[in-house]
């Protein structure tokens, strides 16, 4: 009998414990998983910020594609002044004949034939340096651009649409072709055009494309 009850104390002692274990395992568990569920929820707060994470994936691809990529492509930052036949091209060290002077000569620009009172456009962004009258190309307007590439415009028709310090874009209409130009006056009507760089003429078929 007393080991029989020995035994019942026993056992009884052993299910208390077994209980007991279980319910620490259980309460154990629940702990966890309710430190799991803060984790989790501290988790997405984190990253459903959006001061934290949002300027770093936005704003640089933002930035690349609108600010860089016009000033990089250097083939597009110029156009032509206008559309029209070449009458008499770029020679700034084999003089050619000049009608109007009879006899040969140096031309430091492209003589672009077009009807007179047609519209001649900024060749690039930049800002209009000099609008004068000049003794051999009549009407001239330059152009400085942010190369420090200047472009001239002459045998112009006005001198009235733009002034020295105006900032224009690329396209934009500064004068129209006329016949102020001295020097080439028996030509057909047509625009002179130059590009200069520190003084220099600068082959304008190397930065546009020029010509009907
Ligand atoms: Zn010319």
């Amino acid at each position: 009998m007393r080991h029989d009850e020995k035994k019942k104390r026993d056992r009884t002692a052993i299910a208390l414990a077994l209980c007991f274990s279980v319910i620490a395992i259980a309460s154990v568990f629940t702990v966890k998983s309710g430190l799991d569920k803060i984790n989790v929820q501290e988790g997405d707060r984190g990253s459903g910020n959006p001061v934290a994470e949002q300027p770093v994936t936005k704003r640089i691809p933002t930035v690349d594609s609108t600010t860089n990529k016009p000033q990089s492509s250097s083939e597009s930052a110029y156009s032509a002044p206008l559309t029209g036949k070449i009458i008499k091209d770029f020679s700034p060290n084999a003089p050619i004949y000049s009608k109007t002077l009879d006899q040969y000569m140096v031309h430091n620009g492209i003589d672009i034939a077009s009807p007179r009172d047609t519209q001649v456009k900024a060749v690039a962004d930049g800002t209009v340096t000099k609008v004068y009258k000049d003794d051999r190309y009549g009407i001239t307007i330059e152009i400085t651009h942010n190369d420090g590439l200047i472009s001239s415009y002459g045998n112009l028709s006005t001198d009235s649409l733009v002034e020295a310090g105006d900032v224009v874009k690329k396209g934009q209409v500064i004068s129209g072709v006329g016949a102020s130009a001295l020097f080439e006056t028996l030509d057909e009507s047509h625009l002179h055009f130059e590009l200069l760089q520190d003084g220099k003429p600068v082959n304008p078929h190397d930065k546009m494309k020029i010509g009907a």
